[in-house]
């Protein structure tokens, strides 16, 4: 299977070449045909001799799990997940295609996917090569897994198999998902993600000709309603002081984000409409009490009048943050390599949201991080790129992340 003699440069060489192969596969949404992804991770098993395994809790949406037994394969395992699937691109706003994996003379990598997060994925498979080949085992068994559709949501991806007897049996007790790119030195590590609600406000009121000062009509009350939600957006807001500083020290994460995002009503400019609508998206920061916060809601609501009504297109639920103290003994492993290799941690609360949160719901302690520094933010944008030296540095990263973890 293995040349004893395959060198550092070689070792290197095929990583960046097979991160390549895999960022050529247009696993692009929406409707994506995971085959190809499928059929290039059972090659890769093939080459690093390990039992692959595809699960279909739905059709089509295939969950491939690599797993690398352990010495102790009872204790509870680890789980190195990453998605497949990447966001759309805006193919003439980009300096090379965005599936042709271009490396340029500075060995910048431009490939949708290449920093979110087909690096992860191949980063995850090339750490468990190096170890293999210097003859390590780690106690804990190890399940690289690559998951449908997190960009969609996770729905038929991560957020159904987690509830499955396929995934109880992979007995998971720690688990890695993905952070974001980083600009700084430092790298950033999510132990937590806030919950996203999509929160619609109805006002009704007395319609009429658009010449009469009515009273109770619904832009009295829309106004009060926007007034409510944005004058807690500014105090919010004002908690990120400095943006920049607060990207560096992540704090972006620990508050509460309001954004209004549609708005509608009405049926002709000089008629007083029954009702208008407006949808607030909103992401709850960990430390707030969902009930006291819809309470809030239904309260700005009553203010603003009778007939204001509420409803939710989307309410996701509190998930408790992963610990960070010493009774989440993966966390001092993690912590004390990072130390050991001088990996320094940006430790925040995710701004959005992952598979991770699926993870955490069922009780599994997970982080998010993502080996990417000294690199421009570019997930979901046009040039998303990577360089190769910061890709091939993430792998050393993981040879030594992964065994701490997997020898708790
Ligand atoms: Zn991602």
């Amino acid at each position: 299977m293995y040349h004893e003699a395959m060198s550092q440069t070689e070792l290197d060489r095929t990583a960046v070449e097979i991160f390549r192969e895999y960022l050529r596969i247009p696993s692009v949404q929406p409707d994506i045909d995971y085959d190809e992804c499928v059929a290039f991770l059972i090659k890769q098993a093939k080459s690093l001799d390990l039992p692959i395994k595809v699960y279909h809790v739905h059709p089509k949406k295939p969950i491939v799990v690599l797993t690398w037994v352990g010495t102790q394969p009872t204790k509870s395992s680890i789980l190195l997940n990453s998605h497949m699937d990447v966001v759309p691109v805006f193919e003439d706003k980009w300096t090379h295609p965005p599936f042709s994996a271009h490396m340029d003379e500075q060995g910048n990598i431009y490939a949708r996917g290449s920093q979110d997060m087909k690096s992860v994925g191949i980063q995850y498979l090339e750490a468990i090569r190096r170890l293999k080949l210097k003859g390590r085992r780690c106690q804990r068994t190890i399940h690289v897994s690559f998951v449908p559709d997190e960009e969609i949501g996770g729905v038929l991806g991560m957020k159904a198999f987690v509830h499955t007897a396929d995934f109880k049996a992979l007995n998971v007790g720690f688990a890695l998902d993905e952070s974001a790119p980083s600009p700084f030195e430092e790298f950033f590590m999510y132990y937590g993600e806030r919950s996203m609600w999509h929160v619609e406000i109805k006002c009704a009121g007395n319609p009429g000709h658009g010449s009469i000062m009515l009273d109770n009509t619904a832009g009295e009350k829309l106004r009060v309603v926007i007034d409510r939600f944005m004058d807690f957006r500014a105090s919010e807001k004002a908690k990120l002081t400095d943006l920049i500083d607060s990207a560096k020290l992540g704090t972006a994460g620990s508050v509460t984000s309001v954004n209004l995002t549609k708005i509608w009503g009405g049926v002709q400019s000089n008629v007083i409409p029954t009702d208008l609508s407006v949808v607030f998206d909103i992401r709850l920061a960990p430390s707030v009490d969902h009930e006291e916060f819809e309470a809030t809601i239904k309260r700005w609501c009553e203010e603003a009048g009778p007939g204001v009504t509420y409803s939710f297109e989307q309410k996701n639920p509190q998930i408790e943050d992963t610990k960070l103290d010493d009774s989440n003994t993966f966390w001092t492993a993690f912590k004390k390599t990072c130390d050991e290799i001088g990996v320094k941690l940006i430790i925040c609360i995710c701004m959005g949201s992952t598979d991770n949160r699926f993870v955490r719901e069922v009780g599994i302690p997970a982080f998010g991080f993502s080996p990417i520094n000294r690199t421009p933010v570019l997930l979901h944008d046009n040039d998303e790129h990577l360089n190769k030296d910061i890709f091939l540095k993430g792998i050393q990263m993981y040879t030594k992340i992964i065994p701490s973890v997997a020898n708790v």
